[in-house]
Formats: structure tokens, C-alpha cells, sequence
């Protein structure tokens, strides 16, 4: 579980543990055949798991506590002040960004302030069976929307101060414009004329797969529209906006990876002299088995970062979009790879630069250029 403003790790050790086996269960039950949302019940899981829901419930209540857990410490869980049981904090201040720049038009909880909370959840089915990258796109409205009405406020009062006349005017392009700013740095495409082909669709199919995808965004723009419309940022729920804001993600996502304190535990009671270790793994070992290789997966994701997303590629790059195994939260970072002079471009590379030329060139063709570095240049045959 991490919080889902900052993405770092929030509750306890237990709680990650517990939640991981919960969440574990709910997969193979589900195919197991009682795919139903209360699976608390469902015995056949708990077989295959070797360990009763008791125990992974106490995991989750905090009623068992876990042998040198105290090492560990994570932020205690905020819950959403919408009280929508899907987004969790680890402190305040990121309940109240995340309220503040995305979540209170897109929280479904009984204190949401959103309308149309039975849309909203429809909208995010919809994206949880088909691609949850309308998810991000819906974000990124919500926060353009939520934006603009900021920029309104602040001008109405600048407005109002000088007693100016026509302070009503209900529409506002230039705020809208203002506020789209910092999404329109990863503009680029739409996302059904950038998306790659899969290797299963066949060249001559190209044309009604790439109509079939504009079809699906086309479809979650309508579910959309009906949670969260807002008449004044009208423009944002356009089919072609709409499209351009999944394409930044298809281009320009960077893999996000959150390390698990999952694993740090298990390796520090792995670590602890003999005769402590026996005694640990006594309460500790069956978990550790229950979860199998499961133990080690950080907390994966995708995510967008304005500044990165407007770096060009380069094959020979001055600079390096990193994400280091022990961050702890979801910021990236990007680092010099040398010396950059006053006024250079700051270049970073999208593939791997180590790959000879024709290679290279194949792979930047899903991001729809063909590339021209000096490197490029020099090696071109
Ligand atoms: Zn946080
Ligand atoms: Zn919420
Ligand atoms: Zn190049």
C-alpha cells in the first residue's frame, strides 16, 4: 500500500504483508471461479495459499505484530477526507495536494464533492478492464479543470479590486489556456496514431486497429463526461485533446519503481544471528512461503513528469531520467552525464543507446521520429 500522492510505502510492515496476501487471494480466487468482490469468505484460495484468512486478517487489523517490525517504520495511513476507501496518505499535506490537484473531482467516497460519483465509477471499471492509462488522462483533466478554476478565482478577485464592470464573463479561454500549460510541455500525438502495433496485428489490419483503439478512448471520453463535465473547460473533453493526452503517456511514461519494505524485512530477518533468526522465522516463515516470489515486487507504476517529457532524445545524451532502486518515493530525478555548457540542450536518450544503429532507429519509430544526432549522423550507413 503506498500513498497516492508521494507513492511511498504507508502503515505497517504487517499491513503490506497482509494486504499483498489479501490481494494475492483475491487473484486466485477470482480464477478460480467466485470472482465476486467479497471474497473474504472464499475458501478455495485460502487452501492454495497454505494460510487461513484469520491470520491475514490480523496481518491487516494490526492484531499480529511481526518479529523486529518496530525496524521499519512506515508513515502511519491517512485516509481520503472523501472518505472514498481507494486513496490513501502518508501524511496530511499529501491528503490535502492531492484533494487540492487531482482527487476531489475524481474521489467517490460519501464526502466527495463530485456530482456524479455512480459515473465516476463506471468510468474507472470501464479503465480498470481496459486500459488504466484513461486513469492518468483523467487526472490530468481533473487537474487542468481544477486548475483553471484557481486561475478564475484569483483573476475575479484581482478583478474585483478594480471594481471593473464585465467581471462575469463565465468562459475564460485564456485561463484555460493557462491552465493546460504545464500538459501541453508532452503534446505530442494522438494516442491511435502513435500507439505501436502489437506483434499480433498484422500490417495489412493496421488501419481498423488503429480505428478500434479511437473507438475505446472515444468510449471512455463519454463515461468521462458524464462523471466530471465541466461546461467552462469544455474544450478538454474533446475526442482529439482527449487522445493527445493518452499519447503523451504512450510516449513519454517512465517506469516508476517504489522498493518494497516487503523484502528489506525479510532480508533483515534472513541477516539476524542464528538463534534469533530461528525464533523470528518461527512467526515469519509461513508468510514468507504464502507469499513466494511475490515478496520481492516493488511498487510498480507509470508516471508522467512535465519537465522530462519535453527533454528531445539523443543517442549520445547529456543527461539520464533516473529512478534509483532505493527511493523511497515517486519523484524522479534527472542527472548530468557530463559537463552540460550554459545554453545546451539538455538531451536524455528513450531506448536503449547501446544498441547499434538500425536498432536504434526501429525503436525510436514508436515514438515517431527518425533520429538525427550527431551520433545518428556519424553512424548512418
Ligand atoms: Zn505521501
Ligand atoms: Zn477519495
Ligand atoms: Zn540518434
Amino acid at each position: 500500500m503506498v500513498c497516492s500522492y508521494c507513492f511511498q510505502f504507508i502503515g505497517s510492515v504487517e499491513l503490506q504483508i497482509g494486504r499483498k496476501l489479501y490481494l494475492q487471494d483475491l487473484g486466485v480466487s477470482a480464477v478460480d471461479g467466485c470472482g465476486s468482490s467479497d471474497e473474504a469468505g472464499c475458501s478455495v484460495s485460502s487452501e492454495k495459499v497454505g494460510l487461513p484468512q484469520d491470520a491475514i486478517q490480523s496481518l491487516m487489523n494490526g492484531g499480529l505484530k511481526l518479529p523486529y517490525s518496530d525496524n521499519f517504520s512506515l508513515p502511519a495511513v491517512v485516509p481520503c477526507a472523501g472518505a472514498c476507501e481507494e486513496a490513501y496518505y502518508c501524511s496530511k499535506s499529501c491528503a490535502e495536494a492531492d484533494w487540492d490537484s487531482f482527487h476531489s473531482l475524481l474521489c467517490t467516497g460519501q464526502q466527495s464533492s463530485v456530482s456524479n460519483t455512480k459515473a465516476l465509477m463506471k468510468f474507472t471499471k470501464h479503465a480498470n478492464e481496459t486500459n488504466d492509462i484513461f486513469i492518468l488522462a483523467a487526472k490530468v483533466i481533473s487537474f487542468t479543470i481544477l486548475r483553471y478554476r484557481k486561475l478564475k478565482a484569483s483573476h475575479l478577485e484581482q478583478k474585483g479590486k478594480h471594481k471593473s464592470s464585465n467581471c462575469c464573463n463565465s468562459y475564460n479561454f485564456p485561463l484555460l489556456l493557462e491552465a493546460w500549460k504545464p500538459v501541453s510541455m508532452g503534446f505530442k500525438k494522438r494516442w491511435w496514431d502513435c500507439i505501436a502495433l502489437p506483434e499480433d496485428v498484422e500490417s495489412c489490419d493496421e488501419v481498423d486497429f488503429r480505428m478500434q483503439i479511437k473507438d475505446l478512448a472515444f468510449e471512455s471520453l463519454q463515461l468521462l463526461k458524464e462523471a466530471i463535465y465541466d461546461e467552462e473547460c469544455a474544450p478538454l473533453f474533446s475526442l482529439d485533446i482527449y487522445g493527445h493526452i493518452i499519447g503523451m503517456f504512450e510516449l513519454n511514461n517512465l517506469d516508476l519503481v517504489v522498493a518494497s519494505p516487503i523484502e528489506d524485512y525479510f532480508l533483515y530477518i534472513d541477516d539476524l544471528p542464528c538463534s534469533q533468526k530461528k525464533e523470528a522465522e518461527k512467526i515469519t516463515k509461513p508468510f514468507l512461503d504464502a507469499l513466494g516470489e511475490d515478496y520481492s515486487i516493488p511498487c510498480q507504476g507509470t508516471a508522467f513528469f512535465p519537465v522530462q517529457s519535453c527533454m528531445n532524445h539523443s543517442c549520445n545524451p547529456n543527461a539520464k531520467a533516473f529512478k534509483r532502486e532505493e527511493d523511497r518515493d515517486g519523484q524522479a530525478s534527472i542527472i548530468a552525464l557530463r559537463r552540460i555548457l550554459k545554453g545546451e540542450e539538455i538531451t536524455i536518450s528513450y531506448i536503449d543507446e547501446d544498441r547499434p544503429y538500425a536498432e536504434r532507429q526501429e525503436l525510436l519509430a514508436d515514438y515517431g521520429f527518425r533520429c538525427g544526432c550527431p551520433r545518428c549522423i556519424e553512424e548512418q550507413p
